[in-house]
């Protein structure tokens, strides 16, 4: 197996996830007491947060770039950013590095089911309104589908009031599935980790970004080479 660095604290419940997935992987392919050769590097999220709100790129590139370079240093063969909305600074992360950055853009955009034209976007207020995923889409003939700006707002506070801290309200449950079902979207898009702590509800197919990028990370990371 190849040793892959994941860049994690954004928010750090997501990133349990990401770690007890990717050693699930690893223990099918190898037997269950195999784990995963990982490395975590966390970063500073309130920090990154700042960072975001005042859509400084450039220095959100370097602080995720300090815990990316500290990983490689550490022996990654690979890195991943543990979030969507961190890839607005991936190329400047990216320039940073030896190793590959595995991007969870492209995992998602593998991920899509065929077919599909009219995706649902979910995520931060920073993903939705920048074209970090819009454009691909765009570019592959599908016409992304935003929330009112109203769920926008109510998304981007859900995300950093309550799911980043690990709550999940049945009040904010429903909302989502209201949200949901005033779309025509033929697929729900979960572009940020976050989003995989919520039910969705059933009859349209859905592409969740933390799982997206888990199998793609794992693919490298079991590969043969
Ligand atoms: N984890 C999030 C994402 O996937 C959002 C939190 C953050 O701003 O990093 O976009």
């Amino acid at each position: 197996m190849r040793r892959l660095g994941l860049v994690g604290g954004m928010s750090w419940e997501t990133t349990l996830i990401y770690y007890r997935r990717l050693h699930e992987e690893a223990a099918a392919a190898h037997g269950p007491l195999t784990p995963a050769p990982l490395l975590l590097d966390t970063v500073d999220f309130p920090a990154l947060i700042g960072l975001q709100d005042q859509a400084d790129w450039t220095g959100a590139a370097d602080l995720l770039g300090g815990c990316a370079r500290r990983l490689e240093a550490a022996g990654a063969e690979a890195v991943a950013l543990c979030s969507n909305t961190a890839h607005l600074a991936a190329d400047g992360v990216q320039e940073q590095l030896d190793v590959p950055l595995l991007s969870i853009v492209d995992a998602v955009l593998e991920a899509l089911p065929a077919g599909t034209r009219k995706p649902l976007l979910l995520g931060t207020a920073y993903t939705m309104q920048s074209p970090l995923f819009t454009r691909p889409l765009e570019q592959r003939g599908m016409m992304p589908l935003l929330p009112t700006e109203n769920d926008q707002q109510w998304l981007q506070d859900t995300i950093f009031e309550e799911l980043a801290a690990g709550i999940v309200r049945p009040q904010a449950q429903d909302h989502l599935h209201r949200m949901v079902a005033a779309s025509d979207a033929d697929c729900l898009l979960l572009a940020c980790t976050e989003l995989t702590l919520f039910d969705y509800p059933a009859g349209r197919p859905k592409v969740d970004s933390l799982e997206a990028h888990v199998g793609q990370l794992s693919r490298w990371m079991l590969a043969d080479v």
